[in-house]
């Protein structure tokens, strides 16, 4: 299917590897012109490189995307994107006694504030041009919380009320936005969280990723080029009626009727 997104550009946050990747790779496979950021410069270059054997247009945006300096930074790269794809690092494990106020905050700044930050400068230009496409990659745990995850379950589910309701407001311009959220994927966050796991049962961090994937009903992970390719459906022309939805990636892991 031809999404009709041939020469549309795109700002892809947190793009040097994994999901955002992913999304990133699935846009520029359809002739997007596609900006990714990332803070480590030499990853970032690595991954335009690949990302440019499509024959896409790729600009890079070296920065912190949760920092001011690294979203003008980004917006300098992409000024007037059709299409926003909103990432950035998950926050730390833990139990909730035990985060500092700081770290309450830096979750919030990573995770809410900053997607806002960015669908506010770029939203009133989409609603001028009539098209854009904003999908924020959220997590499976805004609809089952993960209990040893209280940042992230907190600030996801903020976003995902915020965008709940702006959302509405915007489709009448062909304006989208949603959310994916990813289940278990094969990503460097899972391999970190298979190491974090294996401190506490004694088990081989091999061992407890094998363990995780069979769990799944899928029988395993997901690929980060399965995320990118709903990534670039919900971007396409004939997506412009999904609005503000959530959208779970995750083998079936949730378990529900509907
Ligand atoms: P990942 O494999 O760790 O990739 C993170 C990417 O984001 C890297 O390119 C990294 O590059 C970049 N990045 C991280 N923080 C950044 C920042 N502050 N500014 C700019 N770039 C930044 O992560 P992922 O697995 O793709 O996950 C993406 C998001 O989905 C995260 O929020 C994660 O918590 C969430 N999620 C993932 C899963 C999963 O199974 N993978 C499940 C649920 C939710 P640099 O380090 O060079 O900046």
């Amino acid at each position: 299917m031809d999404l009709g997104l041939k020469g549309r550009t795109a700002l892809v946050c947190a793009a040097s590897a994994g999901l955002g990747f992913g999304c990133a790779e699935a846009l520029a496979r359809e002739g997007v012109v596609v900006t990714i950021t990332g803070r480590d410069a030499a990853k970032l270059e690595a991954a335009a490189a690949r990302l440019r054997l499509t024959g896409a247009e790729i600009r890079t945006a070296v920065g912190d995307i949760t920092t001011e300096a690294g979203r003008a930074a980004a917006l300098a790269a992409c000024p007037e994107p059709d299409i926003l794809v909103n990432n950035a690092g998950g926050p730390p494990p833990g139990d909730f006694r035990d985060f500092t106020d700081e770290q309450w905050m830096a979750a919030l700044n990573g995770n809410l504030l900053t997607p806002i930050a960015l669908i506010k400068a770029v939203l009133d230009g989409m609603i001028g041009r009539g098209f854009g496409r904003i999908v924020n990659i959220t997590s499976a745990s805004v609809k089952s919380p993960i209990g040893n995850l209280p940042l992230s379950n907190t600030a996801r589910t903020g976003l995902t009320g915020f965008v709940a309701g702006v959302a509405r407001d915007v489709a009448r311009h062909n304006v989208t936005i949603n959310n994916l959220l990813p289940g278990p994927f094969d990503t460097d966050r899972q391999v970190a969280i298979s190491a974090a796991a294996s401190k506490a049962s004694g088990k081989s961090p091999a061992q407890e990723t094998e363990e995780r994937a069979v769990k799944n009903p899928a029988g395993r992970f997901g690929r980060p080029d399965e995320f990118g390719a709903a990534c670039a459906f919900l971007c396409s022309v004939q997506a412009g009626y999904i609005v503000g939805q959530n959208i779970l990636l995750d083998g079936g892991a949730f378990n529900s009727t509907m």
